[in-house]
């Protein structure tokens, strides 16, 4: 074995630095991020050198080769980059790993506007004296829902975390054991709920829970009753669960909260969407939720942002807690949530909000799109892979609506000659803009209903740039 001379093939940071200059590479990141990344590969090639694996072959040009392409790879992917824009192939409308909801045009529009300069951040302009940031959106939030407030904080597990710590300290919050949910990122909602000074007190089964099982519960220390979404999972079969509307009349009977945790927020026809059966942000207030919560950027299409909306003591008292300055939005979050919800208002959300357009793009626009795309691919790709427009199932996502499936169109390629579409999409990454794909069964899977037409020619150029490095 090579091992030493192979070590003495490590090139030096220098070195690697000047390929990176006359390949022009050296502006993707700054200087010293780019040092850094390089002495973290050329460290961790020493050690494996060292531990005995060759993973660039054994020969001294096979490691440097080997380790340019390496940093080549990474200098373009490596999160200190920065966020880099993502052409999201997956057929996932809100993916949580790529930043869930695109703004509108006018929500980009407007946080462009106000992170120039100055804003009524805080300012009443009438008056002429200090205000609040969230009357900026609490008129529009009112109208959109029906309900008496409105409050905006970071995210939807501050806006359950602020609504139990204000309305429940120290006491108990009655919730059925169905709906104790884990989401993204091994974050259990539960845990969450306990840190707002709450004891979560569980009823019920996983598939069945009944009223009789909340009212049997309730006690003098009772602090809520919550109900919250399923989100990203569902059963079926022998289920029983509880309705808003019978906890509402039970929480009103003994003078205790409801709070329902609507995690998506919707704001339009779920009919429409395709999502009969969920409940919109409107039909939680009717019900007679004392609070209800939702997320800013799930199917609503907006910016981060966590949304109470409630009735006027519920809602005024969480705004004197000391935790709702810890957990306040940005301005550049009231921007893009303001101009999302005037999209709403204006009756233009089905086409201006991008999720919402995505959910509601016309199948044969889709297919049409494929078809092109299909054809452009086959004719550079010869016979290197075989490519097919395709029906596919493409999901609302997100922690969302789990099992809602969209038909979706897209194209499939197959690539041929002892290339893996693994190795394929796992190439597309470093394009720019990166595109994720999927594989199923060794075969590139591209859904269109994600993209946007305008990037059409993008997915094409980061395909084949793909292909050429194989
Ligand atoms: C997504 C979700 C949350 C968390 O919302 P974030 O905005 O991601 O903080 C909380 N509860 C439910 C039911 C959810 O679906």
């Amino acid at each position: 074995m090579t091992e030493k001379s192979n070590l003495s093939a490590i090139p030096s940071v220098d070195a690697v630095l000047a390929h990176l200059d006359e390949r022009g590479l050296s502006a993707i990141q700054p200087r010293p991020l780019a040092v850094r990344l390089v002495r973290e590969i050329l460290d961790r090639e020493r050690a494996a050198l060292l531990a005995g694996e060759c993973r660039h072959g054994d020969s001294p040009q096979g490691v440097r080769d080997g380790i340019l392409a390496e940093v080549e790879r990474e200098l373009v992917r490596s999160p200190a980059r920065g966020l880099v824009p993502v052409i999201n192939a997956t057929g996932i409308v809100v993916h949580t790993n790529l930043g869930r909801a695109p703004l509108s045009a006018q929500a980009v529009a407007a946080v462009a506007e106000v992170a120039r300069g100055y804003s009524n951040l805080e300012y009443d302009l009438i008056r002429g004296t200090r205000g609040k940031r969230d009357y900026l959106v609490r008129d529009a939030l009112c109208e959109l829902t029906g309900a008496e407030d409105a409050l905006v904080v970071n995210n939807n597990a501050a806006a359950v975390l602020l609504v139990l710590n204000t309305l429940a300290p120290g006491r108990e919050v009655i919730v059925s054991r169905g709906e104790l949910i884990e989401i993204g990122g091994s974050f259990r909602l539960p845990d969450v709920f306990e840190r707002s000074g709450s004891r979560m007190v569980e009823v019920g089964t996983t598939n069945r829970t009944h009223l009789s099982d909340f009212r049997d519960a309730i006690r003098s220390s009772t602090g809520a009753l919550l109900s919250a979404h399923w989100s990203n999972y569902s059963i079926s079969g022998f289920v029983e669960r509880v309705s808003l509307k019978e906890l509402a009349s039970l929480g009103e009977h003994f003078g205790i909260p409801v709070i329902h945790d609507l995690g998506s927020g919707i704001l339009a026809d779920p009919e429409k969407l395709g999502l009969s059966g969920e409940m919109t942000v409107r039909e939680s207030v009717s019900a007679g939720a004392t609070v209800s919560t939702f997320s800013g950027d799930k199917i609503l299409g907006g910016p981060q942002a966590g949304i109470a909306v409630g009735t006027a003591s519920a809602i005024s008292r969480m705004r004197a807690n000391p935790l709702t300055r810890a957990l306040r939005p940005g301005k550049l979050t009231l921007a893009a949530l303001s101009a999302t919800l005037q999209s709403y208002l204006r009756g233009e959300a089905e086409t201006a909000v991008p999720v919402l357009a995505a959910i509601l793009a016309p199948l044969d626009a889709l297919a049409r799109r494929a078809e092109e795309m299909a054809a452009s691919l086959a004719s550079s790709l010869g016979d290197r892979a075989r490519v097919s427009a395709v029906e596919l199932e493409g999901l609302v996502g997100g922690g969302a609506a789990p099992e809602r499936i969209i038909a979706s169109r897209g194209i499939e390629i197959e690539p041929r000659g002892g290339v893996s579409a693994d190795s394929v999409t796992s190439a597309m990454l470093t394009a720019s803009p990166a595109v994720l794909a999927r594989t199923h069964e060794d075969r590139i899977i591209v859904d269109l209903r994600t993209i946007d037409e305008s990037q059409d020619p993008a997915v094409v150029a980061a395909l084949l740039g793909a292909f050429e490095e194989k």
